[in-house]
Formats: structure tokens, C-alpha cells, sequence
């Protein structure tokens, strides 16, 4: 790969110092690597390159696309990590070092064991600087797409990893597009007559289809145009080959009671565009019973937002509509790596929770509000015992609610957390003197399910001295349990 085509692939043209670190960080490694094959015979250095253009077209500064081209050089090269911080500062530097460790894991043990390690170490990585992650997911995409070249032994175990620690950890941070491509190929591999099945489905009906999302795309741009509602972009989608296979399992492997396979994708300026659009299309079609989302107003804990709706479209076929602005479609693209395109005040409510980088320097995660609670819990607990673990991975994997504090502060909580969840979340004495709770003005059981999006107000009762031990029973959170075993134990 030429270092121009690096430089082009990047989301958002580089230039100035930026240019001048990914240049750099090109000629170091291609030098560095000089003479290296990978297992297909190709030079080494364009694994590293292509990793990088991964993170150059997924828009991420400078600092990390010059690291995922330094990714492999202290670990494979003669050139040290010092060195590296000697050329390219400590930044880059940290970020390096940070993929070489995560890539120093080595299956030992039992599979379940090993599963709990690496995820151990890939929070750990992350508490550090989320960038490290995003560019391990780079790395991890390319091997996947280049996997054949190895033995099937070894596709095999990589294939499985993927599928369990890094489309599951690419998910949590919304980066779909990675996800999808990850899950995809890593299911090729593991279960390779459902996925030559399921693509040979889709074919019949693609071919089908191609078609008519044409025609449903030409008479949508119409019609929003009559309107005079401009569209950005206006494109069909497909769903991802193992998502598919999801959901053709749910329906006897019958594609035509898939009703999401392809959708049209609308693209428009604003949010007020959204609704507007999304009028106008069910003045035209009528929509599908229960299946009009809004994803704008109540975002999937994921972060994600769109409106979809289902409807009997131009020849009263059946197909899903998704609308949505292009700062929304970029998330849903790209996740927490769309953090570094936007400002601070343009991101979602998610990716401010998510990152929130102090002034220019140091690691943006630093202070990601639940990462900071590792530190914490890992002095409470104790490192590797497996309660710390689940309690973890449950916490890691669930999707999450958002709630607000009455003065409008956002709380993040796994699905199903309670007020006392809630309570601890905000300090451990509201917590521990937690007599009732409003959940959107009306009282709420202390162990009711909160829901997305709900106000939720505590009441406390200073004089009361420790919290009810029944709470170990019904309470979702680390925090909250280690919290409550603690103020118990403190009492007596
Ligand atoms: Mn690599």
C-alpha cells in the first residue's frame, strides 16, 4: 500500500502535523519490516498498512493510525518501544505498547479460563485508553480477512475468539460496521455449512430484490422531493450474513418472513428532517402495525438512534425504512471511534459518558465514568476472583439504561437495575440512607426494574445507619453490592 493511499483512505483529510506523524510512522515501519512475509507471502508491513487504513477510513486521529502502522514493530523488529517514543512522543508510544500487550495473550488453560483472562486484560487496556482497543480491533479485522492463510487449526481458534471476546467488546462500542464484518467472517469459519447455506438464501432473494430496493429507492427520493425534504443519501442496506442466520433460525429458515433483510437507508440533515420524512413516507405507504421505532427519542442502550418503521412499500411489498441524520448514521457506523469526528458538543449522550478526554492531553478514556469503578472494585474484590469477573463481563456485556438525576445528570446502569443501583451510583451515602424512590414522578418499589430514559429521584432518611441486607438480592450493580457488603460490615 503507498503511503498516498493511506493518506486518501482517511475520513477526514489529514494535514499539518498529522500528516506529518502518519508519513513518518509509514517510512519507520515499512523500513523496519523490511524483508518480513506474512504466512500468504506477502510483505509483512502491509498487515500493519492495512490496519491502519482501517482506522484512517473509520476517521481516528493521527496519534492512533500512526500506531496501528508502529502496531507490530517493537514486538517484530529490531526498533523498541523507546525508540518509538524517541520518534513519536509518548503518545503513540503508549498506544503501542498497549496492542503489544493485549497481543502477548496466549491460550493457556482451560477455554473458560482463558476467556475470562483476555477479557480481563482487554478492560484493563481500555481503562487505560480506549484508542488501544479500537486499534486491536483494527488488527483483529484484517487477520480475520486474511485468516485462509493459515492452518485450520489455528482458524479455528482465532475464529472462535473473535466470535466470543471481539465482535461482543466491538458492539458494546457501537462500532456496527466492524461488528457485522467480524461476526461474519469468524462464523464462515466456525460453522461453515449454515454460513454457505444462509449466503446461498440470500443470493435467490438478492438477486430478487436488487430490483425492487431500486425502484423503492427512486420513488421514496420522489416523493421526499415533492415534499421538499432534502436527502443526503438514500441507499439500501443488507443485513450481516450471521445476523441473518439469527434470525432465519427464529423462522424455520424461511427468508420471506424476514422483514428487515434489506432496508432502504435515508440520510437527512436534521432531526426535525427525520420526522418530517418519516410523515411523509407513511402519508404515501401504510406502515406496519408495532413496528414504527424511535430511536431518536429513546436511543438503544447502545447508543444507537434512527427511526425505522415497516411499510407496505411501492407495490405493496413489505420493506423497512430507516431514517436518520448523517451524525447518526456515522455512529451507528462507527460508534465510540465516531467520538473522534465530532466535537464535544456534537456527540451523543453516549460517547460523552463513554470518553470524556481532559483538554488536550493524556489518554481520552482516562476518565470514563464506569471504567473508573475497575480500580475501585478491583481493591474491594480482588483481582481475578471470579465474582469481580462476572460481575465484569455482566456489566461489560449487558446493554445499558440511561437514567437522570432530577437535576438532569445522566446515570449509566445495566438493563434491569433498581433505584438502589441507581442510589449507588450517585454516592454510596444515598445510597446506604435509601429509603424510597420516584421513578418519573410517581413511587417506586427499591427493587423495581428501571427503564430507559426515566427521572429518577431518591429519598433518604439521614438517621437510618446501614443499608437492608435483603438489597444483596435484588441489586444489579458491582457497585452497589460491594458497596452494601461493605456499610454492612462496617455496622457490625
Ligand atoms: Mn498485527
Amino acid at each position: 500500500m503507498t503511503l498516498d493511499e493511506l493518506l486518501k483512505a482517511h475520513k477526514n483529510p489529514l494535514s499539518g502535523d498529522g500528516r506529518r506523524l502518519v508519513t513518518q510512522a509509514y517510512e519507520v515501519a515499512v523500513k523496519a519490516h523490511a524483508g518480513q512475509k506474512r504466512k500468504s507471502g506477502e510483505d509483512y508491513v502491509e498487515h500493519s498498512l492495512a490496519a491502519a487504513k482501517i482506522l484512517a477510513q473509520m476517521g481516528m486521529d493521527p496519534e492512533t493510525v500512526a500506531a496501528g502502522i508502529l502496531h507490530d514493530v517493537p514486538e517484530d523488529t529490531i526498533i523498541t518501544l523507546d525508540e518509538i517514543k524517541g520518534t513519536f512522543g509518548p503518545q503513540v508510544a503508549n498506544l503501542v505498547d498497549g496492542v503489544t500487550k493485549l497481543g502477548k495473550l496466549r491460550l493457556k488453560g482451560s477455554r473458560e479460563e482463558n476467556y475470562m483472562e483476555n477479557l480481563r486484560k482487554m478492560f484493563f487496556a481500555m481503562a487505560e485508553d480506549i484508542r488501544v482497543i479500537i486499534i486491536k480491533l483494527a488488527d483483529r479485522l484484517h487477520n480475520m480477512r486474511t485468516l485462509s492463510a493459515l492452518p485450520h487449526d489455528k482458524q479455528l481458534k482465532i475464529a472462535r475468539e473473535t466470535m466470543e471476546i471481539y465482535a461482543p467488546i466491538a458492539n458494546r462500542l457501537g462500532i456496527g460496521e466492524i461488528k457485522g464484518e467480524l461476526e461474519d467472517l469468524a462464523f464462515k469459519y466456525l460453522e461453515p455449512a449454515a454460513y454457505d447455506e444462509t449466503v446461498r438464501l440470500m443470493q435467490d432473494y438478492a438477486d430478487e430484490s436488487q430490483q425492487y430496493i431500486e425502484e423503492g429507492i427512486q420513488a421514496l427520493r420522489a416523493a421526499l422531493k415533492e415534499e421538499n425534504i432534502q436527502s443526503l443519501d438514500i441507499h439500501g442496506r443488507t443485513k450481516n450474513i450471521y445476523r441473518l442466520y439469527h434470525k432465519l433460525k427464529k423462522h424455520d429458515m424461511d427468508i420471506n418472513r424476514v422483514y428487515d433483510l434489506f432496508a432502504i437507508r435515508i440520510i437527512v440533515p436534521s432531526v426535525a428532517d427525520c420526522y418530517e420524512a418519516l410523515g411523509v413516507i407513511h402519508k404515501r405507504y401504510r406502515p406496519m402495525v408495532g413496528r414504527i421505532k424511535d430511536y431518536i427519542s429513546l436511543p438503544k442502550p447502545n447508543g444507537y438512534q434512527s427511526l425505522h418503521t415497516t411499510i407496505f412499500g411501492p407495490k405493496g411489498r413489505i420493506v423497512e425504512v430507516q431514517i436518520r441524520t448523517k451524525k447518526m448514521h456515522d455512529e451507528a457506523e462507527f460508534g465510540i471511534a465516531a467520538h473522534w469526528l465530532y466535537t464535544e458538543n456534537e456527540r451523543s449522550i453516549w460517547q460523552r459518558f463513554f470518553v470524556r478526554p481532559k483538554a488536550a492531553e493524556g489518554p481520552a478514556a482516562r476518565d470514563v465514568a464506569w471504567i473508573k469503578q475497575l480500580s475501585s472494585w478491583q481493591h474491594e474484590i480482588g483481582r481475578d476472583t471470579s465474582e469481580f469477573m462476572q460481575g465484569l463481563q455482566i456489566e461489560f456485556f449487558k446493554n445499558h439504561i440511561f437514567c437522570f438525576t432530577p437535576k438532569g445528570d445522566i446515570i449509566q446502569l445495566p438493563e434491569e437495575a433498581t433505584p438502589v443501583d441507581f442510589a449507588y451510583a450517585i454516592h454510596s451515602e444515598i445510597g446506604d440512607t435509601a429509603v424510597g424512590a420516584k421513578a418519573d414522578g410517581k413511587m417506586v418499589a427499591l427493587d423495581a426494574a428501571l427503564q430507559n430514559g426515566q427521572v429518577v429521584e431518591i429519598m433518604v432518611d439521614k438517621n437510618r445507619k446501614k443499608p437492608n441486607p435483603d438489597w444483596l438480592s435484588f441489586a444489579k450493580t458491582s457497585t452497589a453490592k460491594s458497596h452494601i457488603r461493605h456499610a454492612l460490615k462496617r455496622e457490625e
